[in-house]
């Protein structure tokens, strides 16, 4: 088993797996819903999740949810597929690996993650900005 949490807590889940690969997607709604890009991550077998998730019907075929408390972004489901997780639900991203990315045509030209010179590490960020100590979080 695998267990993931939303940013306050309040959302638990529970997976007996999870793909070992992740992907990202530029379609315009998960740009919307993922505030400029959305990740996912394959649950595999049965899954739990308790807490106050609320549901959106985003397609005819698909639905996004989020907990209801602090509006982390829980999950793209399909009806017929397993919860696509966001993966940083789970430490480490679940230990998957980005492989693939969906509309890349459609990626804003200004996102180039490889590109970017200007790269900060914790302990320089935490060193001049306010930041939660990761022990101190729920
Ligand atoms: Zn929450
Ligand atoms: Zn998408």
């Amino acid at each position: 088993m695998i267990e993931g949490r939303c940013l306050c807590g309040a959302v638990r889940i529970r997976a007996e797996g999870l793909a070992g690969t992740m992907s990202a997607c530029f379609c315009a709604n998960c740009q919307r819903w993922g505030g400029g890009i959305q990740m996912g991550l394959d649950a595999r077998g049965a899954t739990r999740v308790t807490g106050p998730v609320k549901i959106y019907r985003a397609t005819p075929f698909s639905e996004r949810a989020w907990c209801d408390t602090c509006g982390s972004s829980l999950w793209l489901k399909d009806d017929d597929g397993p919860h696509e997780f966001c993966p940083g639900l789970f430490d480490n991203a679940g230990g998957a690996e980005l492989t693939h990315v969906v509309y890349a045509d459609r990626k804003p030209a200004g996102f180039d993650f490889a590109g970017v010179p200007d790269r900060i590490s914790k302990a320089d960020y935490e060193s001049n900005n306010p930041f939660v100590p990761e022990g101190d979080m729920p």
